[in-house]
């Protein structure tokens, strides 16, 4: 494995889909398997509960969550059918005192206010006011979540990357890719064709059951998204955009191919 963790906003998922889609490696969003996640954690008291109680209360939650999902994102790592092919794991659970990946591992920082900005920006133009009455608690735990990463990372010695209020972001990806590319030296990747387009499909199902399950939760309409193209070439690094039964129309006919090829 590969692992990319760090804060909210600090650009997790954008610079590991490039990262990944670049080298012919398979993708794991933990975030995209969070209902697939439910019915194997332990209870969960409801998050609005959780934050009423505190930033410090929350901030011991959410660690605590960590714990017990870390092992089910590992088992599926496992199970996705890649073989020796490092997966590239992309997620905020990700924690540097968890058992060690045998790749490489990475932990992306970012200040409060960005963080704040990139959650009120993904809420804009989705009716969820649940998750709009949210974001002063999560604020407030973010903050001693980020202080807990910084000395744990201290602590461990696992390698960072600040993600400034104005990122430059080629600055960014040189210093990830820096701190990455030594553990794929002589790595398999995944082979064009068949495999690659596999692997770009376990990832979209995961994604469709997660929208699917999303919106279902705080009772949204179905609307477009952006999935991998599963045209299965090297370095593709296409979306296809529609919505999960578009998808699986798509997916059945084997036309899952962005416009541009
Ligand atoms: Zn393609």
């Amino acid at each position: 494995m590969i692992w990319i963790g760090g804060l909210q906003g600090a650009g997790k998922s954008t610079l590991a889909r490039e990262f990944a889609y670049a080298r012919d490696l398979p993708l794991h969003r933990i975030d995209a398997f969070t209902y697939a996640h439910v019915d194997r954690m332990p209870a969960a008291e409801p998050l609005d509960a959780v934050l009423a109680r505190g930033a410090e209360y929350a901030a011991d939650q959410w660690a605590a969550h960590c714990r017990d999902r870390v092992p089910l994102v590992v088992a599926d790592v496992a199970a996705r059918g890649a073989g020796d092919v490092p997966v590239v794991v992309e997620g905020p659970q990700l924690q540097p005192a968890a058992s060690a990946p045998t790749g490489a591992s990475v932990w992306l920082l970012t200040g409060s206010a960005r963080t704040r900005r990139v959650r009120e920006a993904r809420l804009e133009g989705v009716d969820d006011p649940d998750a709009r009455a949210r974001i002063d608690g999560l604020a407030a735990r973010e903050l001693l979540v980020a202080e807990r990463l910084r000395r744990d990372l201290a602590a461990t010695g696992r390698p960072s990357v600040d993600v400034a209020d104005d990122p430059d972001w080629s600055q960014i990806r040189a210093q990830l890719e820096s701190v990455l590319e030594p553990a794929l030296d002589g790595v398999t990747r995944l082979a064009p064709g068949a495999d690659l387009a596999g692997q770009r499909r376990y990832e979209n199902r995961a994604t469709a059951y997660q929208l699917r399950s999303h919106w279902t939760a705080i009772g949204a309409a179905p609307s477009a998204f952006e999935f991998a193209c599963e045209c299965g070439r090297s370095g593709c690094d296409q979306m296809w955009e529609g919505t999960p039964d578009e998808y699986d129309a798509a997916a059945e006919s084997d036309a899952v191919r962005a416009a541009a090829h």
